[in-house]
């Protein structure tokens, strides 16, 4: 068995994070880990790749490393789009992320607020995020869900259950099923137990992201291998662009 471990999501300093695509690809070796260059792409996020011109650029870079060439792009901002066909399909995976949600209201709320929006409730907050997820689902050709769990700091305080209703729970793994798209285990924004193995029961595909943005995270998927082996996932039941294609990528023949 050579199975390697892929980690699917970490940035370069093609968007926030502090290390060169090179950098990213030597940290890999040195960790013996698949990784991944996904950065922001988004007009609406920091990076410099925000434009279908910029997006081949960036692709035309990381074509001359070993990585795996991915995007994290942003549910609520248009660009994504706006990728023609034949460029998607030089990505080898794509990551969607839900860094804004909508709110009932029908504006956009931004998940690293320091507060939440006046006059919700956690709840009601929660209801919102769930159902942007669908949205996300139901709309975007991507491949991972990037942090599922990704919620504004204060309530990052919470007992993640006090937030998460089993009924939240079923709705947003029923969402991944229906679109075929995996649940990212995040090094960065941890999930709970019983949501991972919720989605891993239902069949959604698990995937590893440290969403690393500097030398000690990239690679580094520890955390979420140790909770997926402890769900008694097998590692070859984890998402790898390589094996298991992209719903628009590179591998998909
Ligand atoms: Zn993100
Ligand atoms: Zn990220």
């Amino acid at each position: 068995m050579n199975w390697r471990p892929t980690d699917c999501h970490a940035h370069s300093t093609h968007s926030d994070g502090s290390m060169s695509v090179a950098d990213v690809a030597a940290r890999g070796k040195a960790l013996g880990v698949r990784v991944t260059v996904s950065d922001h792409i988004s007009r609406d996020a920091p990076t410099s790749v925000d434009s279908v011109a910029a997006i081949e650029s960036y692709l035309d870079d990381l074509d001359q490393y070993d990585v795996l060439r991915a995007g994290e792009f942003c549910w609520h901002d248009a660009l994504w789009r706006e990728v023609p066909p034949l460029l998607a399909r030089r990505f080898t995976h794509r990551v969607g992320s839900l860094h804004s949600i909508r709110l009932p209201n029908g504006k956009f709320f931004r998940a690293f607020s320091s507060a939440l929006p006046e006059g919700l409730t956690v709840s009601q907050y929660m209801t919102a995020h769930v159902a942007s997820l669908e949205a996300l689902a139901a709309e975007m050709p991507v491949d991972i869900l990037a942090h599922p769990t990704l919620v504004p700091p204060p309530m990052r305080l919470l007992d993640p259950h006090e937030l998460w209703s089993e009924e939240l729970e079923t709705r947003a793994v029923n969402a991944l099923v229906a679109a075929g798209i995996a649940f990212e285990v995040s090094a960065r924004y941890q999930p709970h137990e019983r949501l991972v193995r919720r989605a891993a029961d239902a069949g959604v595909r698990l995937s590893l992201g440290s969403d690393g943005h500097k030398l000690e995270q990239v690679g580094n998927i520890e955390v979420p291998l140790a909770l997926v082996r402890s769900l008694g996932v097998g590692v070859d039941a984890l998402y790898d662009p390589e094996r298991h294609g992209s719903r628009t990528g590179a591998f998909d023949a």
